[in-house]
């Protein structure tokens, strides 16, 4: 890991620099679209908010922070000689060693020169007579660029300031997306957790043991499935690398993005006996294939999807041990896969112990916090330490926290407040020669892993930037016929799902105000870059270059 980056980082305040391409964001989506922007031969800044590296693998350094994609899949395909470098220790890997790996990546590739961590962008206005982007940030930078591509992460504007009186806590407040890194003790304490996604189910299943007293604040209780983790050795080394060629192709052509697929036919095809056989081999493989790789009806098809949460309830239902608790740990109201559905590890289990109490928010909403704690319609918990892990404004909100202005001043916050649109993902109808990663309407969030997404959206849009270079083209804009073609599309296959009929970040129900829509692409990984390579190899159909 580079520990003296500083001396790297080109000072901050600049004015009337010229970039060919300004990135926003040193995640794992920012630091391969600069690598691939420097190969093409192009000029390109990286501004980064964060003091280090990493994105998501940066910020959430919570206690038990870890993927829930299998390691080997969830990685930098780019150059095997770098593969052959790095060994995962685990089958699912800590954040720790996350962010170790994007250091190692950036270290290898000598990418350091090129960002400057530190500053938030806080404005771009595009410019229609310079065709360029004027690019404002926190620091007093004031440069221009032909091109911006917006590496600002899918789940990276977190959701902090909910509940009246947090100000007055007198405990120690933490969001798990801003997680210090000094570290934080819990022996002693008594601890509240706020929210029971993905996140909360990581950091509950880790603190139980250690804290003295758990208070969690449950508002949706969720599907999970058991993780199988294990460490690998030096044997599974060789043959992860071995296989470098054969994931690379894997993960781009499978639903998810993942190293397994829909491969056992219809579930109406087999018999009882076949498919609860099929259902308790996905299940002891303890990956998100039980979900995004076992069955495609479980997405569409009610009755399947009430045999596959059956399934799934009975398996939960054996490691509570009170029955009242069972009643409210495990969901009754929506069916299996129609919200995240996260992978635990004791999670369950947690709440048999002792210390652990469930405070079930649906029933007894939180009023406020107050300065000694948690106040429910129920009365009030004294804590020592609160916790949320309350999640983020997803796809949208880390764009539309900067003031972006497109073509005749109109804003993104403004376009994406009358409708959440985009043209596949990437780009955007009234704002030329912007790109995005990570957006709306591009495959994301389980039903993608994302790396494998975010590395395909990298290479169009430096193959798009490359494409205009070398016919000496300006600019490339969507028209909005194409957005309005690609949201027809994108509409056509979410409301065929049951996604569509559950509450859930997903569908932007976690945010006050934000348009209900499908934020993910769920036609498949290997279908959308198909359609992806269509529209380049077909010279942009539905695009304007000037
Ligand atoms: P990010 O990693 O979010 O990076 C975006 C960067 O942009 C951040 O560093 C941010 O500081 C910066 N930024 C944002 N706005 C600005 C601005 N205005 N100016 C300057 N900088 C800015 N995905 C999976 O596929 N599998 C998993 O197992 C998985 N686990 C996850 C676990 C957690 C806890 C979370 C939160 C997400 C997880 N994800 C997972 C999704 C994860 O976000 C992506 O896999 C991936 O890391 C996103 O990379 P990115 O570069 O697109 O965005």
């Amino acid at each position: 890991m580079n520990t003296n980056n500083a001396s790297h980082v080109p000072a901050p305040g600049r004015t009337h620099a010229d970039f060919d391409v300004v990135v926003i964001g040193a995640g794992l989506s920012g630091l391969y679209q600069l690598y691939r922007l420097r190969r093409s031969g192009l000029k390109a800044l990286v501004f980064e908010a964060g003091d280090g590296i990493g994105g998501t693998w940066f910020w959430n350094r919570y206690p038990g922070a870890r993927v829930d994609s299998q390691s080997h899949v969830y990685q930098y395909w780019f150059s095997k000689e770098i593969h052959e470098d790095w060994t995962w220790s685990e089958r699912f890997c800590a954040q720790p060693e996350l962010e170790r790996y994007i250091n190692f990546i950036a270290d290898r590739c000598g990418l350091w020169d090129d960002i400057q961590l530190g500053t938030r962008v806080t404005g771009l206005r595009y410019d229609d007579n310079g065709r360029c982007w004027h690019v404002e940030t926190d620091r007093g930078d004031r440069v221009t660029a032909q091109f911006v591509v917006s590496c600002t992460g899918m789940l990276s504007a977190p959701l902090t300031d909910l509940f009246p009186g947090q100000k007055r806590f007198r405990g120690e407040l933490y969001h798990t997306a801003r997680w210090p890194k000094t570290p934080v003790v819990f022996e002693g304490k008594r601890v509240g957790v706020v929210g029971t996604g993905a996140t909360g189910i990581q950091v509950i299943q880790t603190i139980a043991p250690l804290v003295t007293q758990l208070k969690v604040f449950q508002r949706t209780p969720q599907y999970t499935i058991q993780m199988n983790n294990w460490r690998w050795n030096e044997p599974d080394h060789k043959q992860l690398h071995a296989r470098f060629d054969e994931l690379k192709q894997r993960v781009h052509n499978t639903f998810a993005g993942f190293d397994f697929d829909f491969e056992r036919g219809s579930y109406h095809a087999l018999t009882p006996a076949q498919r609860r056989d099929a259902l308790e081999e996905l299940w002891h493989d303890g990956t998100l294939a039980f979900w995004v790789g076992s069955f495609p009806e479980v997405l569409v098809d009610e009755n399947v999807n009430a045999d596959v949460t059956a399934f799934v309830r009975e398996k939960m239902r054996a490691r509570i041990e009170r029955p009242e608790l069972a009643a409210k740990l495990i969901p009754t109201r929506y069916g299996f896969g129609t919200r995240r559905v996260p992978l635990e590890t004791h999670y369950l289990e947690a709440y048999n112990r002792d210390n652990v109490e469930l405070v079930d928010i649906s029933q007894t909403p939180i009023r406020e916090i107050t300065e000694k704690g948690v106040r429910t319609a129920a009365g009030e918990y004294e804590l020592d330490m609160l916790i949320f892990a309350t999640g983020f404004d997803a796809a949208t909100g880390a764009l539309t926290r900067i003031d972006i202005r497109g073509r005749e001043g109109r804003t993104l916050k403004e376009k994406w407040g009358e409708d959440i649109r985009t043209a596949m993902g990437l780009q955007l109808h009234g704002f030329p020669n912007f790109f995005m990663t990570g957006a709306p309407l591009a495959p994301s969030a389980a039903f993608c892993n994302m790396t494998t997404c975010l590395q395909q959206q990298v290479d169009w849009i430096t193959d798009t930037i490359c494409y205009l270079r070398d016919r000496g083209r300006q600019t490339i804009e969507p028209t909005a016929e194409k957005e309005e073609q690609w949201l027809q599309h994108h509409e056509e296959i979410a409301n065929a799902t049951l996604l569509v009929k559950t509450d859930s970040w997903y569908l932007g129900s976690n945010v006050k105000g934000k348009q209900r829509r499908l934020l993910s692409y769920v036609g498949g990984v290997a279908a959308y870059r198909q359609q992806c390579d269509q529209v380049m190899a077909a010279g942009y159909p539905g695009f304007v270059m000037a």
